[in-house]
């Protein structure tokens, strides 16, 4: 599990409170919204903006295997997937607190592993880790990482806010992770069968990436407020894009069309696609964890949005909320449904 194979100290050696020092020690704190941070019974945080605060868990066996995901990539992930949903708000990620419960399977130094990702993804995006809690369990890791962010209550953008014309808008690439998941599960199937095999993941490095080391769109939210564009509505594609779309047209009571030929997919996500009979666009679709931004903005702004590099406008929000549709290039529409992909949660 850990990078250094030949050091391994059963975390019985430092106890609860030596394992905290440690993992915590080489953080510190860089906002000015973080006044007090790891060390006493609370952590005290404070702004004159708003607040959100998003949670998620992730859990061993549901949502990552040990045997492909390195505990360094697992920490830094388990970062970025709050931090997504931060940004999803139009708000700017400032504090972390991290909980984790570990069996006695890993060392002090797997811990570390983990939380040498952490900090790459606090370094990365700015943002303090100001607490968290540590515990035992009896099989496998668990680890719950809750993000806050600061927002200008006229710049926070929620999910309800789409209106009828509106441009819907995507970043990125989207099934690259989805894909990049499939190709891994298959190499550990083959090694499971015909030990000692190599896995043949040459070629497919960008899938592999989206799928264990997934960014926050951090650059786009500075980009629209570069652009002084507000989206109408917003939220991370965590789930597929078919599925947020659901999301933000429920809760703005409105339907949708997208055009298939304008959903951005990477080259690597359909070669792979098509290696496994999986039509791409369904690998876009439904597949999960590309952590990119879905949003909606106003069709004055048009001009500005398609000059921010990495923002593809795929389609537009109607008034009829049963309308929700896939328009194919022969001019056929197709019902979308919120069919997200089930990675346990
Ligand atoms: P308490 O007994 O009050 O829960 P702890 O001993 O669990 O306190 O934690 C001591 C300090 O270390 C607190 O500031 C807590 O937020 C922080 N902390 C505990 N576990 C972690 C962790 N896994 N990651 C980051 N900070 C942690
Ligand atoms: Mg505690």
């Amino acid at each position: 599990m850990s990078d250094n194979k030949n050091k391994r100290t059963p975390i019985s050696e430092l106890g609860e409170f030596g394992l905290i020092d440690r993992i915590t020690g080489n953080f510190s704190t860089k906002n000015n919204e973080t006044i007090l941070g790891v060390g006493d019974d609370a952590a005290i945080i404070g702004s004159d903006s708003k607040m959100v605060v998003t949670t998620d868990i992730l859990t061993e066996g549901i949502h990552f295997d040990l045997v492909y995901t390195p505990l360094k990539h697992l920490g830094y992930k388990s970062v970025i997937v709050n931090l997504s949903d931060v940004y999803a708000m139009n708000a700017t990620p400032k504090q972390i607190t991290v909980s984790i419960a570990i069996s006695s399977r890993f060392a002090i130094e797997d811990v570390e592993e983990l939380y040498s990702g952490i900090k790459m993804a606090c370094d990365l995006y700015n943002v303090d880790l100001i607490g968290g809690d540590t515990t035992s369990s009896l099989t496998g890791l668990t680890i719950s990482v809750t993000a806050i962010g600061t927002a200008n209550e006229d710049k926070i953008v929620k999910r309800s806010g789409a209106q009828k014309n509106n441009l819907i808008c995507v970043t990125g690439d989207l099934g690259g992770a989805y894909m990049g998941l499939q190709l891994l599960e298959r190499e550990k199937s083959l090694h499971d069968q015909q030990y000692n095999q190599q896995p043949e993941l040459e070629g497919y490095e960008y899938i592999l990436e989206r799928q264990l080391k997934p960014e926050a769109r951090k650059d786009i939210i500075e980009e629209l407020a570069k652009a002084e564009i507000t989206p109408t509505s917003m939220i991370d594609i965590s789930d597929g894009l078919s599925s947020e779309l659901m999301h933000i047209c429920k809760n703005s009571g409105t339907g949708c069309h997208i055009y298939m030929e304008k959903i951005p997919v990477n080259d690597q996500t359909s070669d792979m696609a098509k290696e496994f009979n999986i039509d791409p666009t369904v690998a876009a679709l439904n597949g999960g964890e590309d952590y990119e931004l879905l949003f909606t903005v106003d069709i004055k702004d048009y001009d500005k949005v398609v000059n921010i590099p990495g923002v593809t406008v795929i389609g537009h929000v109607c008034e009829n909320k049963d309308e929700k549709v896939l328009v194919t290039p022969d001019d056929t529409t197709i019902e979308l449904k919120a069919q997200g992909w089930n990675h346990g949660n």
